[in-house]
């Protein structure tokens, strides 16, 4: 190891050890009554520094590990060999005679929802190694304008004629088989998230904190590879929007989406951790200004965001906005506004939405084909990472809990938690598979 690294680590060894002093003192302090507000104010200020300080130190622990340009190539490698693969099984050397998977796109949402859907069909069409269809239908509002913005995915995207299609799983000798929508396939295959390539999986799980959000991203990089055109009006956007670094990325969804699959969340709900992003980034030098790059579908939050945050600049289109909205949503413009918004919120340096909405995860997604490992580059304000109509994310017991508190349960080391969410407060909610309970643990005391 370098000295950076040897110094580095022992700084985090031993400012642990003084976070800990200080918050059991502080913890002490509060105990001798009479305690007052502004004391409780500074300790707080305190616990904040000393946490971002640790912070800084183990992200900085990956810049002088030595690691940085192994991480780098390995992230192209992988990339390559998958991009490859995808290609090989869109472009088959006689697609007369190609076995095909036909996903129909039946479902009738928005374009989150839609890329997930056809996401979930090329997971199947690499894993059963048939050349993906995509058949439109009315339910897909964005096949018209699709071949404008984005290269086709293969040779073709129309089905054989005079062959008839069989419904899945069919088997290895029928040519063309019909994929239902995840949350109807039966029967119900192995490979669906949070599963990631058998052979990819040992070198994923070295580079990468979260390796099915890679593997997604990846896909999501060939169904996305834009046309020139496409190219060239993203470019434009980020002339016209003066888009540049450090900036947060800030996806706020609101309309149709409150009260139906999501609660409401303040701005500043989301201003707080973007503040937070930013004490911990001048922790590291200066930062001249302090940026955002806003998304949402409720436009008044734009002048609400320059009112009430003067210090910050705030990117990002209104116009873009207004064509979010539920009445909108089905015009050129509006699936433009999408791209430009997702494009953005992917190249921002961190991201705070809710992981409720299709949108912000597919915008994390593309993301993480961005950097090497870009799984700790976000704040949900609600649900942690998922697949919509994935298994359950398991994760290990790694150290036992004993339920201190009501609704917390036992862990022994090794048990199985499916993992319901995390509550950001320190405690996940999960149900331990060897128990059969259901309820609260410390989310550290469980692998990620
Ligand atoms: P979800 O409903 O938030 O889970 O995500 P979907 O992508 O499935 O559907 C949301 C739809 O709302 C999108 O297809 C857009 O039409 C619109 N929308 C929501 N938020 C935004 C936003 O920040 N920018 C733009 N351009 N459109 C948005």
């Amino acid at each position: 190891p370098s000295k950076e690294y040897e110094v580095l680590r022992r700084r985090i060894y031993s400012n642990t050890k003084e976070f800990w002093y200080y918050v059991n003192s502080g913890l002490e302090s509060l105990n001798k009554s009479m305690i007052g507000v502004e004391r409780i104010h500074k300790i707080k200020n305190n616990v904040g520094e000393h946490f971002r300080s640790l912070l800084k130190d183990i992200s900085g622990l990956a810049e002088v590990d030595n690691y940085s340009k192994w991480r780098q190539q390995e992230s192209e490698s992988l990339s390559i060999l998958v991009q490859s693969r995808l290609e090989e099984i869109q472009n088959p050397p006689n697609w007369f005679t190609a076995r095909q998977l036909v996903c129909k796109m039946e479902k009738l949402c928005g374009f989150g929802c839609q890329l997930h859907h056809i996401v979930y069909c090329f997971i199947v069409a690499y894993s059963t190694q048939r050349m993906l269809v995509l058949d439109y239908d009315k339910y897909w509002r964005y096949g018209d304008v699709w071949p404008n913005i984005f290269l086709p995915l293969g040779d073709t995207t129309t089905l054989l004629k005079n062959i008839s299609v069989v419904e899945w799983p069919g088997n290895q000798n029928s040519q063309i088989v019909h994929l239902p929508p995840i949350d109807y396939i039966h029967p119900r295959p192995y490979f669906l998230p949070q599963m990631i390539p058998a052979d990819l999986a040992p070198r994923l799980t070295v580079l990468h904190g979260d390796p099915i959000v890679w593997w997604i991203g990846q896909i999501l990089k060939y169904m996305l590879r834009p046309q020139l055109s496409t190219i060239h009006i993203l470019d434009d956007y980020a002339n016209k929007l003066k888009f540049q670094k450090p900036i947060v990325g800030v996806h706020i969804r609101r309309t149709d989406k409150i009260n139906t699959e999501a609660s409401l969340h303040t701005l500043d709900e989301y201003m707080i951790h973007v503040e937070e992003y930013y004490k911990q980034k001048e922790l590291s030098g200066n930062v001249s200004r302090k940026r955002i790059y806003l998304a949402t579908d409720e436009q008044t939050l734009f002048d609400e965001a320059k009112r009430n945050y003067p210090e910050y600049e705030i990117i990002g289109s209104d116009d873009i906005s207004k064509t979010a909205s539920v009445k909108n949503r089905n015009s050129k413009e509006a699936l433009i506004g999408i791209i430009v918004d997702i494009h953005f919120l992917s190249l921002s340096d961190h991201l705070v939405c809710t992981f409720s909405s299709q949108l912000c995860r597919v915008a994390y997604e593309i993301m993480n084909s961005l950097y090497p490992d870009a799984s700790s580059r976000f704040t949900s304000l609600d649900d942690i990472y998922y697949f919509g109509g994935q298994e359950h994310r398991i994760n290990e017991a790694v150290l036992p809990h004993k339920a201190d508190g009501p609704g917390e349960i036992d862990l022994q080391v090794e048990d199985q938690i499916f993992v319901a969410g995390n509550h950001w407060n320190g405690y996940s909610k999960g149900k331990n598979l060897r128990t059969g309970l259901l309820g609260l643990y410390p989310t550290f005391k469980v692998t990620i």
